[in-house]
């Protein structure tokens, strides 16, 4: 994709912070923080989005994630660390290149990824269930 940033920054003609680089990903720290240690793990490859990503990149980014996780946990004595992906506009996707979000997060901080919980109709769980 020649007009994509993550392209780009993935396949290093854009330089980044990276924290780790193999021949399918590069792990690079995000440039608006949302906590210390927020980092982004990208596929070489350009997907849009999960739906697009081959199945095999989708499994190696989750175990990728965890060895990340891991070490920026450790290294930056986090409490938890968030492991976030959003597909689409509307699930605040900005960036339209697959990608993971790591937000290590420290006790007692502002960081906000939350939301308000509703409650299952029996409707809703019908609907859905129905779908599977
Ligand atoms: P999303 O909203 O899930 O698409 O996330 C996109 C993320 O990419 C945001 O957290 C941005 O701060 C981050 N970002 C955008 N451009 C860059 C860049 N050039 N280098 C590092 N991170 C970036
Ligand atoms: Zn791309």
């Amino acid at each position: 994709m020649d007009n994509c940033i993550f392209c780009k920054i993935a396949n290093g003609e854009i330089p980044a912070a990276t924290l780790y680089e193999d021949e399918d990903f590069r792990v690079i720290l995000d440039l608006n923080p949302a906590a210390k240690g927020h980092a982004l793990i990208l596929p070489k490859m350009h997907a849009g989005d999960l739906f697009e990503l081959p199945d095999e990149t989708a499994a190696r980014a989750l175990v990728l994630a965890k060895k990340i996780a891991v070490k920026l946990k450790e290294g930056l004595h986090a409490d938890g660390i968030n492991v976030i992906q959003n597909n689409g506009e509307a699930a605040g996707q900005t960036v339209f290149h697959f990608h993971v979000h790591l937000i290590p997060r420290y006790a007692g901080d502002t960081v906000n990824v939350t939301w308000k919980p509703g409650t299952l109709t029996d409707s809703d769980r019908d609907e859905i269930l129905s779908l599977f």
